[in-house]
């Protein structure tokens, strides 16, 4: 078993239900194991596309699976929820990227861990540094916590919804 975390976006819709739902179907992934979930955040759009705010946020997983495996189920899902290919960084109902996986460094053609922009995205650092502040992220040897404090990206990230009140709304579907 390996301990994973995945970063969750959505920012168009529902954006709050796109999130639970896309949580309640990694849930029944074979091979997959939840651990603690973050809070939901509000966060600007970063990039040369102008849209709507993001709702970010970022699970922690055991997966007994490949990390292609996990790529491979989450795709499926993104899919399943009506995700199309548009413009690169453009607006989306679910992304679902696996950040990092622990003790793993890979730069496939399809997947590559761990993910390269993480130290430049406050919105995902936020919401991780919540669950996982002194975890190290393979890969940059560094934890959490000094990715967040280092980062250049000083973007808008406010907390939303907490990460209880995420739970309590997972519970009632
Ligand atoms: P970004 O990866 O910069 O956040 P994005 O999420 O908008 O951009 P997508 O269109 O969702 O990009 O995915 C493009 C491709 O990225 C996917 O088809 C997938 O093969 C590849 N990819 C590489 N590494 C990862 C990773 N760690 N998690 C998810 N997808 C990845
Ligand atoms: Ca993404
Ligand atoms: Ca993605």
């Amino acid at each position: 078993m390996r301990r994973a975390f995945i970063g969750l976006g959505s920012n168009i819709g529902d954006r709050c239900a796109h999130i639970l739902l896309s949580i309640t179907e990694m849930k029944k992934i074979p091979g997959v194991n939840f651990g603690r979930v973050s809070g939901l955040y509000n966060t600007e759009s970063v990039g040369h596309v102008r849209q709507e705010n993001f709702l970010n946020a970022v699970i922690e997983i055991t997966i007994s699976i490949s990390p292609e495996k996990l790529l491979d189920e989450l795709q499926k899902i993104e899919k399943r929820m009506g995700r199309t290919r548009g413009i690169k960084w453009g607006p989306r109902i679910i992304d679902l990227d696996i950040l990092f996986v622990e003790s793993v460094e890979m730069n496939g053609k399809n997947l590559v861990l761990p993910h390269k922009e993480l130290a430049f995205r406050r919105f995902v650092l936020e919401p991780l540094y919540e669950i996982a502040s002194d975890v190290v992220v393979n890969g940059a040897g560094q934890t959490v916590r000094q990715l967040l404090k280092k980062t250049p990206d000083k973007s808008n990230v406010e907390l939303y919804m907490t990460s209880d009140a995420v739970l309590n709304k997972l519970n009632e579907v």
